[in-house]
């Protein structure tokens, strides 16, 4: 019997464990690890600041699930996997075996790249759900008194669709309580021209979302490169299409968010040894998503290493999204049973990007598959639909994760989205 352990229970981690169980029943062991009791819904962090969903509404506690699908679940944070010895050291000073491995611990935000950056900086932030109560917090103060608002995404982000939205929730609610007025809003970038979304735009995504920027009279610095944020004040050098300094801003504000630059989280950073990471940490795959080094390795979501889709005047990175994480999970799952049953992985993943991104009382949907170009399918499109079309995914993931359903959740609702996108 052999015993398969997911390290991370996200938007990755939990569907492989449930289609892992689903797939290897009780003849081989599944185990998940996790520092956190409860799954988050990542997507919907966006909508915690100005009250649109309480923190709560985005979390689902995890131990009576697990059971009730026969997988353990042991709630501890890893602070090193150990390859060589087919390990994990948990942060109590024990350890779990394994036979597999399937690393999923999403990212590390590297706050720390850039002077005055996130919540123990002047900047808030929604990457974590905990970060978006504070945030929240943030946005009753600038309520009181407000002012400027600059939201965005700093050199070496690979995650823009949340700046965007963001800034259009928040751009929404400020109409909704009629002092827009009092409130400029600034995007800052580091994307080379807006709607690049790190993907080399998608569709018609750079004229749709500039011209949404520009409807809702929003400023924006694309080639940004953030040199440091200050009480109120954000120091911003934006750059040529050389990479060459253009101009110097110096950006007031009342109430920021900026995404970070991800790497690797530092139970993989510190692993010590050569050939499990890139250079930021990121868990190296080959096309069956298995470490071309520890064969009994494999990684989904956030924490894999993929290469920039193209070079940029300031650096970005490529998003890992919803849909094709679920593609790297499914391939994984179908691998790993594979390998029990002595047969070498065959199954790749997709890695197509079906994104909707909720602009407040609409929104931009766009596909791209696969999602690293050339491309066979792009595909963008605009309006109020995509927004409820966001609610029912949140509603749909979060039953799948409640429910314990192994089926894979996007490849399903991309049919019906299909129809959908048909019919418009
Ligand atoms: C704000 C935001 C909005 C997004 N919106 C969308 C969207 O609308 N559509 C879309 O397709 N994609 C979206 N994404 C991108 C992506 O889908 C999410 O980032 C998603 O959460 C990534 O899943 P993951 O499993 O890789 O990481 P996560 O969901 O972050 O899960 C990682 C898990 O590992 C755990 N973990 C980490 N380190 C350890 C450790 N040392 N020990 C134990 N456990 C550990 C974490 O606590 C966490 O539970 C969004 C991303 C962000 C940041």
């Amino acid at each position: 019997m052999a015993r398969i352990v997911v390290l991370g229970a996200g938007i990755g981690g939990v569907p492989m464990a449930y289609e892992m169980k689903e797939l290897v029943k009780n003849n081989h062991t599944v185990t998940v690890i996790s520092d956190s009791p409860t799954f988050h819904f990542v997507p919907s962090n966006p909508w915690v600041p100005p009250k649109w969903r309480k923190p709560e509404d985005l979390k689902i506690e995890l131990a009576p699930i697990m059971q009730k699908k026969g997988i353990e679940f042991i709630q501890k944070s890893a602070v090193k996997v150990d390859p060589p010895n087919n390990q994990i050291h948990l942060n109590d000073g024990t350890a779990v075996d394994y036979d597999y491995l399937v690393i999923a611990t999403g990212p590390r935000l590297a706050f720390d790249e850039v002077p005055g950056l996130g919540p123990e900086g002047y900047t808030t932030s929604v990457c974590h759900v905990d970060h978006a109560a504070v945030a929240a917090q943030d946005w009753d103060k600038f309520m009181e008194d407000p002012g400027p608002i600059i939201v965005g995404a700093v050199q070496g982000a690979s995650c823009f669709g949340p700046a965007y939205e963001y800034l259009m929730i928040l751009e929404t609610e400020l109409r909704k309580r009629k002092i827009r007025d009092k409130v400029p809003m600034t995007f800052v970038t580091s994307e080379p021209y807006i709607g690049h979304l790190g993907l080399g735009g998608v569709g018609d995504t750079k004229s749709m979302l500039e011209s949404v920027l520009r409807e809702r009279t929003i400023k924006w610095v694309t080639n940004a490169k953030v040199d440091r944020i200050e009480q109120g004040m954000m120091y911003v050098t934006e750059v040529d299409d050389a990479g060459n300094e253009k101009k110097k801003h110096e950006l007031p504000f009342k109430h920021s968010m900026m995404l970070p630059a991800f790497t690797g989280v530092d139970a993989v950073r510190n692993c010590g040894v050569e050939g499990l990471m890139n250079p930021r940490g990121f868990v190296i795959v080959d096309e069956y998503q298995r470490n071309p080094t520890f064969k009994n390795i494999y990684s989904v979501g956030v924490c894999v290493a993929i290469p920039p889709v193209e070079k940029t005047p300031v650096a970005t990175g490529t998003p890992k999204t919803g849909y094709m994480i679920e593609s790297m999970v499914t391939a994984t799952a179908h691998n790993i049973r594979d390998e029990l049953a002595g047969k070498e992985p065959s199954d790749k993943p997709s890695l197509s990007a079906l994104c909707l991104a909720d602009l407040g009382d609409t929104g931009v949907a766009f596909l791209a598959v696969p999602q690293i170009p050339p491309r066979n399918t792009t595909w963008s499109k605009k309006g109020k639909w995509v927004h409820l079309s966001k609610i029912i995914f949140e509603k749909y993931f979060m039953r799948k994760v409640r429910k314990g359903i192994s089926e894979p959740f996007y490849e399903r609702m991309m049919l019906k989205f299909m129809g959908i996108v048909r019919l418009k």
